[in-house]
């Protein structure tokens, strides 16, 4: 009887033992409503870094309140419907062959949770990430063909990966030149007020060495504003791109009290470090985000072949561990 239990014990766990080799899929679920409800109105590392200027862009207001923000993020939550459904889990079993095609080993720690929404609470974005869940637009979903979804999909899961293992997230930044360090950048008040957040990045911890006015600078980037919202401007109007020097202790320069910003093209060997496979330069967060998705996507003739490349080894010593 003892025996037979034992034998029965050890048939299980290697029947486990092979389903989670086997299992080696991208693991998701797709949230109801009411669950959406609950994970869009968390507060987190995204939601605390709200400043004034986040809330009356997100709102269309002058005066917006953090508890109005989280409750209209809360309505533009949807109900799943079933080609919804069906087109994501195609998506995913695209993305699932095509790891298993070029041997790639992605680290989940927790299974993604796909939620939908009218994207109004992110100025109309196609789709973010927070935690361990994707948010994707019905627009996005109405619209986009197959190809776009899956890649707008793997885009999104890199900044999922990126944010669950700091060791990740140092090494695929790393190919795009950017150091990230242990540690969150202290930003002044002044920039703290014009900062654009992003829900993709809930730690602001990295720079990138380039050359401004002929001298080596390490550079952190931000997306700010540089104009307070007026009625009629969404989200995306007001988008600034910055690098923001950094000096002692990695604390940000300022001039005449206040905090220094250069544009990109102001420093001359950004896209050295960065590659030009893609225009979406908002921060070293988005360039990897599309780099993973060019991968996944087996997307050809791009400018930079060596960071896809770089990237591919990167997710292929994944399986070492
Ligand atoms: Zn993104």
């Amino acid at each position: 009887m003892k025996l037979k239990s034992l034998f029965t014990i050890v048939l299980c766990l290697s029947a486990i033992a092979t389903f989670a080799q086997k299992a080696a899929k991208i693991p998701f679920r797709f949230a109801t409503r009411a669950e959406a409800q609950m994970l869009i109105t968390d507060i987190d590392e995204y939601t605390r870094g709200w400043n004034q200027f986040d809330i009356n862009v997100r709102l269309q207001t002058e005066q917006g309140r953090k508890s109005k923000l989280l409750a209209f993020a809360m309505n533009q939550t949807l109900n799943w419907s079933d080609k919804d459904k069906e087109r994501i889990t195609k998506s995913i079993s695209a993305l699932d062959a095509e790891i298993k095609r070029q041997k790639l080993t992605l680290n989940f720690k927790k299974e993604l949770v796909f939620i939908k929404t009218t994207m109004k609470e992110e100025g109309n974005a196609s789709a973010y990430t927070r935690s361990n869940w994707i948010a994707i637009g019905e627009n996005a979903l109405n619209t986009m063909n197959d190809t776009d979804l899956t890649s707008l999909i793997a885009h999104e899961i890199c900044h999922i990966l990126t944010r669950s293992s700091l060791d990740f997230k140092k090494a695929a930044y790393k190919i795009i030149g950017f150091t990230v360090m242990d540690r969150e950048i202290l930003f002044p008040a002044d920039i703290i007020e014009k900062r654009i957040s992003n829900p993709d990045i809930n730690r602001y911890d990295s720079y990138v060495n380039v050359t401004v006015n002929g001298q080596k600078q390490n550079c952190t980037m931000m997306l700010y504003t540089d104009s307070a919202y007026n009625a009629g401007k969404t989200l995306f109007d007001y988008i600034k791109v910055g690098l923001i020097p950094l000096g002692e202790n990695f604390t940000p320069v300022q001039q005449n009290g206040k905090t220094v910003i250069y544009s990109i093209g102001q420093a001359s060997d950004f896209f050295n470090q960065v590659g030009k496979n893609t225009d979406y330069i908002l921060n070293p967060e988005e360039i990897i985000a599309d780099n993973f998705a060019f991968l996944l996507t087996g997307k050809k003739e791009l400018q930079s072949p060596e960071i896809i490349e770089k990237l591919r080894k990167l997710l292929q010593q994944n399986n070492k561990n």
